[in-house]
């Protein structure tokens, strides 16, 4: 529960905010049942050798060996979709229908969940990409695309599909698709990662609500620093204690400890109508 204070300062920071940012990351869809393959769950076989995602997630496992990234890809992407939005998610989409144009979501979810929560496509930056979409590998057009439907989505540990690659193409060229997500060995850009928008974005935040995120890339941590240093006031919603909410604390932010689904449904309610 919120207490009385803090649901004060809220009203009046929602009520008085220009520009309001919601910054997302895996907490959130954990809570929605999805890993974040950062932990132990992430590793994956491949023959007789066991990965790691970090090394899985990247352009040079890619170039090497594409069917193996693929194939765990359509199995994070099965996992994915049979995991549904959170309250947490819904009361986004409730955030974005009562801010309008003061609302901008950034989130470094692949998952998609906020999307089919419904939040809009144009308002949500999705910083890291979407695991439900690919694209060119060769870059002959900005053209982003669904993972065609006959992809399995069933919950397999891997696919035994050795002929997928044949069906992800890219539909402009032909040429091989890749997932439309960063890798680790990528670097964030506007055409599919909207990086200028997001900075942008962060310049203009009066209020900023961090939630389930611990700061552990780049971008994240820039935009709260950015918003700091020009007075915004940030919020954090995580169910433990991190750097972003040491940041909030010291600059006489806010700090909401516990489960997203519970916390972004009551911040909701405070909104005013
Ligand atoms: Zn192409």
């Amino acid at each position: 529960m919120i207490d009385s204070r803090t649901a004060a300062r809220l009203r009046s920071h929602f009520r008085a905010a220009g520009s309001i940012t919601v910054l997302t990351g895996a907490g959130i869809s954990a809570e929605s049942g999805i890993p974040t393959f950062r932990g132990p769950e992430g590793y994956w076989t491949v023959g007789s050798q066991s990965y790691h995602p970090q090394k899985m997630a990247t352009h040079a496992m890619f170039s090497k060996d594409p069917l193996a990234v693929w194939q765990w890809y359509c199995y994070r992407r099965a996992v994915c979709l049979q995991a549904d939005p959170n309250p947490g998610h819904r009361a986004l989409v409730e955030m974005e229908r009562q801010l309008g144009e003061r609302f901008t979501l950034i989130t470094q979810n692949v998952d998609g969940l906020h999307l089919r929560a419904g939040n809009s496509p144009s308002r949500t930056y999705q910083i890291h990409g979407n695991i439900n979409w690919m694209r060119c590998s060769m870059e002959c057009s900005a053209g982003i695309y669904p993972v065609p439907d006959f992809i399995p989505t069933a919950p397999v540990s891997k696919t035994t599909d050795t002929g997928l690659l044949e069906k992800l193409v890219c539909p402009e060229c032909g040429s091989r698709a890749r997932p439309h997500v960063l890798w680790f060995d990528e670097s964030y850009d506007e055409t599919f990662y909207r990086f200028e928008s997001s900075l942008r974005t962060a310049q203009k935040t009066d209020l900023l609500v961090v939630v389930g995120t611990s700061g552990s890339t780049t971008l994240p941590n820039h935009i709260v620093n950015m918003v700091l240093a020009q007075g915004g006031l940030v919020v954090d919603l995580n169910i433990t204690s991190n750097l972003f909410a040491e940041l909030a604390r010291s600059h006489q932010g806010i700090v909401l400890q516990g489960p997203s689904s519970q916390t972004l449904p009551e911040i909701v309610k405070l909104l005013p109508r």
